[in-house]
Formats: structure tokens, sequence, C-alpha cells
């Protein structure tokens, strides 16, 4: 049962309500136990529409009876809310999220702007909670009264779930990662349809940095000063392909001591954060399902997994190069993006890093 009780409802906004991983929020947050919704913004061409008529929903039948009569407004510093949830895309979310931050929001964001800022923390709640110790040094820092957290790139926190098991039961040396990525990946409406049919794209601006650099923050550690990112090589090859949701990841990983197969799959199996142990409400059971079946995790069948919050990984096998080599799968709007940050939120509340 989810930890629901004796928790005070504090009143959200989406910022970026319309597009892909707003809608995820819109789903997330409808009927949440700890959150109300309480605005969603969008560009000015959509100002005070209701949300209903404004979006082009694509998580359903319905748009959630929450949201549906709501009107739309413009992102604005003096949102009455405590917390914002951002879906804005890179330009809005420079030019807004540190203003809301000062102004004494709580910003939860899912752009790149601020990820690798060095008092930002990048945090996947089950894997470096203890990176959200940095709050107090870039309130000091910014003199803000409120705060930035992060997500990573959906690609990032895929792998990094993946691996931070193998990386706290053996260490990671090197790591390989190949990716096939979901086209709602790109947002909406995203690559045109000419592009994406019969047809593998592989190029996605930025994004093998992303990987490659998120995921070492991800897997370092916060000293009461500085992140210090983890220090094993990694390469990512990414690649779009012709799939609507769900980012798969073929992972090569070299592990200190040269753990057997089975010894990996215990660790995978096994792993579990503070989300699992406070019972977060958006929590999945086990943030990594080891699946033992020689052809999963598959995206249409997979990437609904706890929700969309599990990381699905398969094929779990020796490899001649590296050592080990497995697949893994992400839902990229809810574990890459939208669920990632309602947990994160979820986890801060819980701690008390969001004030009384
Ligand atoms: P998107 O398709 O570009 O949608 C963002 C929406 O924000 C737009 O549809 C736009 O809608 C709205 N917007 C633009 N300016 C705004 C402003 N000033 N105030 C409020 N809303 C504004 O992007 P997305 O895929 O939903 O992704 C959102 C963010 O999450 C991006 O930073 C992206 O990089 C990141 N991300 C995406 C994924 C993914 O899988 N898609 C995963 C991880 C992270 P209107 O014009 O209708 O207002």
């Amino acid at each position: 049962m989810p930890h629901t009780t004796g928790v005070r409802k504090r009143k959200v906004a989406v910022l970026g309500a319309t597009g892909p991983v707003g809608q995820r929020f819109i789903s997330l947050l409808a009927g949440h136990p700890w959150f109300e919704l309480a605005a969603l913004t969008t560009s000015e061409r959509n100002v005070g529409k209701r949300y209903a008529d404004a979006v082009h929903w694509l998580g359903g039948p319905d748009v959630p009876e929450a949201a549906a009569d709501m009107r739309l407004e413009s992102t604005r510093a003096d949102l009455d809310v405590e917390i914002c949830f951002s879906a804005l895309p890179p330009d809005a979310a420079t030019e807004w999220e540190s203003s809301l931050a000062k102004t004494g929001h709580h910003v939860f964001s899912n752009d790149k702007t601020h990820r690798m800022d060095d008092d930002v923390p990048l945090i996947i709640a089950e894997v470096n909670p203890e990176h959200a110790n940095a709050l107090e040094f870039q309130r000091r820092n910014r003199g803000w009264k409120g705060s930035i957290v992060t997500n990573g790139n959906c690609t990032a926190i895929t792998l990094a779930l993946a691996v931070a098991p193998l990386h706290r039961a053996f260490g990671i040396e090197r790591l390989m990662v190949t990716t096939m990525q979901s086209l709602s990946g790109a947002g909406y409406p995203g690559v045109p349809s000419l592009d994406a049919l019969d047809n593998v794209v592989p190029y996605i601006g930025g994004e093998e940095e992303k990987v490659e650099t998120e995921t070492q923050k991800f897997l370092g550690t916060w000293d009461g000063a500085r992140f210090a990112p983890a220090t094993f090589e990694i390469s990512a090859s990414c690649n779009r392909v012709m799939v609507r949701d769900g980012h798969t990841e073929s992972v090569s990983v070299s592990l200190r001591g040269r753990p057997s197969v089975a010894a990996v799959i215990d660790a995978m199996s096994a792993f579990r954060g503070r989300p699992q142990e406070l019972r977060l409400p958006t929590a999945p059971e086990r943030p990594v399902v080891v699946r033992a079946e020689r052809d999963r995790p598959q995206p249409a069948r997979d990437r609904d997994t706890g929700a969309g919050m599990s990381v699905v990984v398969g094929r779990i096998r020796e490899d001649p190069v590296l050592g080990v080599k497995f697949t893994a799968l992400g839902h990229n709007t809810i574990r890459g993006a939208a669920g990632a940050s309602v947990l994160n939120a979820e986890l801060l509340a819980a701690e008390g890093c969001l004030g009384a």
C-alpha cells in the first residue's frame, strides 16, 4: 500500500501542459494523493483556452476530468502554487525555471538547461536521492527561496537505473550503449512521418553527449560542495526508430571483479531504493524488472511495466569484449520524464526538503 496518510496536499502547476510530457504529468497528477493540480501553463497562443479544447490529447480516449475544464495560463513567476512540474521546451525553461525558483517555487524540470549546473541536483529517486542535499547549497548560492531539481534525459534515466545496481554491487569500469529510441521522445509532432516510416535515423542531436555525461552525474557523488561524476568510460550511440513510446538500449559493461551472469541478475533483481522504502505513491514495487524470456523486453509489451515506472531488463548474458551485456527498456515520457519528476517531488516532500 502506498504511503498516503498525514501528508499535506500541495498545490502544483504543470508548465508546458499541452506537450506529450505535460500530458503525462496531467495523467499522473489527476487524483494524486499529495498534489493538487492548480495551474496549467501554455505558450501565448493557447492562453485562456479550456485545456481539453487546446490539447491534442495522446493519452487515451479522454482528457482526465481534473484538468479538462481548467483554463490555460501563461507561465509567470507569481503562479499561486508551491511546486512547478516543468515540461517546458528549452527556450521557455531557460526563461522561466530560475525565475520561478527565485520566487519560492520548487521546480521539477525535464529540460536540459540546468541538468549539469554545479549546484543543481540531477536525481533518479532510487539511484541518488542523497544528491538532494545539494539544495541547501543551491539556495545559499543563488539566493533562491525555492529550488530546481532536474530529471535526466529519458535515455540516460533508463540506462542509469539499469546499471545502478551493478555500479553499487561491483563498480563499473567501462560501458557501451546503443539505443533505439521512440518517436515520442522527440516531442509532438516530432519526427516528420516521411523520415520516420520505414526507417532508422542514426542521429539525435546532442543525445549521445547527454547520455554519457548525465549517467556519470547520476552515478557520482555529492560531497557537500560539489558533484563528483563517476569516472568510468562510457560511449553512447543513439538512433531514432519507428516505435511510439519506449526507449530500448543494448548495453555492454565491464564490471570490477568480473561477476558471473547469475550475480548480475541477482544484483538487478534485488535492487530497491528510498521510494520503495518510503512506499511513495508513484514508486514501482520493483524499479528494475528482470525478464528471463529470450526475446524480451519489447517496447510494445513491456513499456507499461510498473505503470511505466519500471525499467525492464532482459537478455543478460556474457559479452566476449566487456564481460556482460543485456537489453534495457524504459518508458520515455513516464519513467524518463513526467513520472520521474513526480517521484522526485514525492521523495523530497517525504524527506522534508520542500518545507513543512
Ligand atoms: P514539446 O512537444 O515541445 O512540448 C512542450 C510544450 O510546451 C509545447 O507543446 C508548447 O505547447 C508548450 N510551451 C511552449 N512555450 C511555452 C511557455 N512559455 N509556457 C508554457 N508552455 C509553453 O516537448 P515534450 O516532448 O513534451 O517535452 C517537454 C520537455 O521535456 C522538453 O524540455 C524535452 O526535452 C523534455 N523531455 C522530453 C522527453 C520525451 O520523451 N518527450 C523525455 C525527457 C525530457 P503550446 O504551444 O500548446 O503551449
